[in-house]
């Protein structure tokens, strides 16, 4: 086996009967494939790439479902939607990705009340490793174990989707220190259902945008907002990670701190904006090419996420600071920070209990790296499979009660271990 780079074979079958009849007759590895924008290598295979791009119907149906293709972006899904009054209850900051790539990895956003896009699946279709089509529905023995699965369990179809009326959003822009934000990040207030934020843990400060469903749309107040990651926050960040390293040198006083803050109070000033819940909780835009070159240009650094749960997040940034002191080091971009839901899946991050998801920007060669994989375990932070994995490999198993139970229930759909790839072999699959 190679370390999965570059499929020997692509595919792109355009119905069931094909896509089963491959999948039968193939004898090596098989790889069912979305927008390929993952950031961890869970999509790379050496064998045959299987891209769904022919997977695209939309169906309405009753009670506010919709039965929708797997190779389906989630833009063309949500402008759907949007025709008939519909919407997903929790989407993720950006909606390029394929409907399948999003559900496989758990893809999420930052809701109070839902977890990722899993939680809305009522039905999910696949094509196992004999070729088989199978049904898997909400509520039936093993449906905890498909989703998510990042595609070790064969190629899937389409799914059924539970929406709801469409809604519009009011989304507070904040600034607030640490503290503060962590205290209503972990208790909000009853109307908040959506938060994300950025800290930029040089200057002590944290960009917050919170989200609670108007009684009626506000007016004169922006309706377009701009992403979390903004430029003049990344600015902000590299400045205040710079003036930190010199005070490290000399010396850190109280004063220098509170004149970071001033200027991000002026940077960013309170606003509040108010529209369409997609473009409130997804203003990120840009096809899968798009993102795919801005982020070989950007030469982005590796990003990972990982959950943890309520209970464990204070302690965990609170040696993540730690580390940043004793090292002198700070993450390559700000630390993002978001709410999940629970979840039930048996790989989900945040199986059981709700979580906060943290997520991290780090070349390789910076020095948290040396002490970040610990603190990942000490603190039962599970990874998000869409992003990079920043724990040893061989550990993950452990923060997954039912990891034996999932590989068992996947060797019976996959005997012949078509769906391994380099990815699942590294995990233990
Ligand atoms: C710019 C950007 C912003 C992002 N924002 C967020 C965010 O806000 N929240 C979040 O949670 N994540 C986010 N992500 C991560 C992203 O949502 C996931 O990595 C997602 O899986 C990518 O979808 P894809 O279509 O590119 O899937 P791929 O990368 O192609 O595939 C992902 C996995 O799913 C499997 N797979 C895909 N399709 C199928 C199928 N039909 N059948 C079986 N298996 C399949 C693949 O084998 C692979 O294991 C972001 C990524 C980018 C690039």
């Amino acid at each position: 086996m190679t370390d999965g780079t570059h499929p020997s074979e692509l595919s792109a079958p355009t119905d069931r009967m094909s896509l089963s009849a491959q999948i039968k007759a193939r004898t090596g590895e098989v790889r069912g494939v979305g927008s390929r924008t993952s950031k961890s290598p869970c999509y790379e295979t050496d064998g045959l790439e299987i891209r769904v791009d022919g997977f695209t119907g939309i169906e309405r149906l009753e009670n506010h479902q919709v039965r929708v293709g797997a190779g389906c972006t989630l833009n063309e899904l949500l402008n759907v939607l949007g025709r008939h009054g519909l919407a997903l209850p929790t989407i993720g900051e950006w909606d390029g990705q394929t409907v399948g790539g999003a559900i496989a990895t758990g893809t999420h956003g930052g809701s109070y009340k839902y977890g990722s896009l899993i939680s809305s699946v009522v039905d999910a279709v696949l094509v196992d490793g004999n070729g088989r089509r199978r049904t898997f529905k909400r509520g039936w023995k093993n449906f905890q174990h498909v989703l998510p699965c990042f595609g070790t369990l064969g190629v899937f179809t389409e799914f059924v989707l539970q929406c709801e009326p469409s809604f519009e959003l009011h989304l507070k822009r904040r600034v607030f220190g640490i503290d503060t934000f962590l205290e209503r990040l972990l208790q909000p207030d009853q109307s908040t259902e959506f938060r994300s934020a950025i800290w930029m843990p040089a200057a002590d400060f944290v960009l917050d945008y919170s989200a609670s469903r108007p009684d009626s749309p506000l007016h004169g107040v922006r309706r377009k907002r701009e992403v979390r990651f903004n430029d003049t926050a990344m600015v902000l960040d590299w400045l205040t990670k710079q003036t930190a390293w010199v005070k490290s040198q000399v010396s850190r006083t109280d004063e220098l701190d509170s004149v970071g803050r001033a200027y991000t109070q002026r940077l960013f000033p309170a606003r509040d904006y108010c529209g369409p819940y997609d473009a409130m909780l997804a203003p990120l835009k840009g096809d899968a090419a798009t993102i795919l070159a801005k982020r070989a240009k950007n030469k982005t650094p590796p990003e990972g996420e990982f959950a943890v749960s309520y209970a464990a997040a204070k302690p965990f940034l609170d040696a993540l600071m730690t580390d940043m002191k004793s090292l002198n080091a700070f993450p390559d971009r700000p630390i993002g920070l978001r709410p999940g839901a629970a979840e039930f899946g048996t790989l989900s991050a945040a199986q059981g209990e709700p979580c906060i998801w943290v997520s991290m920007f780090l070349y390789p060669n910076n020095p948290l790296m040396e002490r970040l994989p610990n603190r990942l375990i000490e603190f039962s932070a599970r990874p998000h499979w869409g992003k990079c994995v920043f724990h040893r490999r061989d550990e993950i198993a452990s923060l997954y009660p039912g990891w034996t139970d999932f590989s068992a229930f996947r060797n019976t759909l996959d005997r012949d271990r078509k769906f391994v790839n380099h990815f699942a072999l590294s995990l233990g699959l």
